[in-house]
């Protein structure tokens, strides 16, 4: 039995994009009556707003899409706290105080999630004080954990290169956890067994599965869908003017003919979907 999860972050109103994304998750886990989970992800320091996680959790009472909330991401700061303990235990993490415009200037490269880092403090003596962040010493990380595969459902078995986002971010000065380690913590915590995301993070899960590596994790399948775009192929986003679900509610739409929408794909309104899309900060 499957169970999946729509994750959110409660940093802006959920769209369209959101409904097909928690659609998709839903009915994956209904298709062989799993379970659909929901996880606020909270911990986006000064961007997450609270009062918005009531919103997401009407939005999907309205799409009639049933769900079962997990424990937000704000209450499992320990878990986090303990698994960056343990990286740093075996010596996988190191303190950063570089700040982004160093870091630009210094790189030579470009990963998925911008300019690579380029290692300057990796051999450097640097106090562990509040507001450094740790990195994972993705050279270190990899060859302990030797190759591995991960499998997504609609692009099948992949090696993990995990190596192109280099020395990622686990431990951020404005938050306590990174994304990667929160979410690949939580769905191992979660028992989510097919992880249901949209294609522009189809990269992450290369990081993803050698946390789980390090880790000593179970490892899920993924499922990678893709994305609705603007007729000029950009990802739906709330500041381009895609409409809040929250509004559309609020108008007296009905929730349950816009899911029926999507699950037909069916858009007359310029709107399309895309198998990869570049993801914007
Ligand atoms: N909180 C993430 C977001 O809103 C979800 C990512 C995921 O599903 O893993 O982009």
């Amino acid at each position: 039995m499957t169970t999946s999860r729509f994750a959110p972050s409660p940093n802006g109103p959920l769209h369209l994009g959101h409904a097909y994304s928690a659609m998709i998750a839903h009915d994956r886990a209904a298709s062989d009556s799993g379970e659909f989970l929901l996880r606020i992800e909270d911990i986006d320091g000064t961007r997450s707003k609270p009062e918005l996680a009531d919103e997401f959790r009407a939005d999907l009472d309205w799409l009639r899409l049933p769900y079962r909330e997990v424990t937000p991401q704000s209450q499992r700061l320990a878990s986090y706290r303990d698994a960056a303990d343990n990286l740093r235990a075996m010596g996988l993490i190191y303190p950063c105080r570089c700040t982004r415009s160093q870091i630009a200037a210094a790189a030579t490269r470009t990963g998925p999630d911008g300019p690579i880092y380029p290692g300057t403090c990796l051999n450097r003596p640097i106090v562990p004080e509040p507001g450094v962040v740790w990195r994972l010493d993705m050279e270190q990380a990899t060859d302990l954990a030797g190759p591995l595969d991960w499998t997504d459902e609609r692009r099948g078995v992949q090696q993990a290169r995990p190596e192109i986002f280099g020395d990622v971010v686990l431990w951020r000065r404005d938050a306590p956890a990174s994304y990667h380690l929160a979410a690949t913590l939580d769905d191992a915590a979660d028992g989510v067994s097919v992880v249901t995301r949209g294609a522009d993070l189809f990269a992450a899960s290369h990081v993803h599965r050698l946390l789980q590596a390090l880790l000593g994790l179970p490892v899920p399948v993924w499922h990678h869908h893709r994305v609705l775009v603007e007729a000029d192929g950009r990802k739906l986003a709330k500041r381009r003017g895609a409409p809040a679900l929250a509004d559309r509610r609020r108008a007296g739409e009905d929730g349950r003919a816009v899911v029926a929408e999507l699950r037909a794909a069916l858009f007359d309104t310029g709107i399309s979907l895309a198998e990869t899309v570049d993801r914007e900060a």
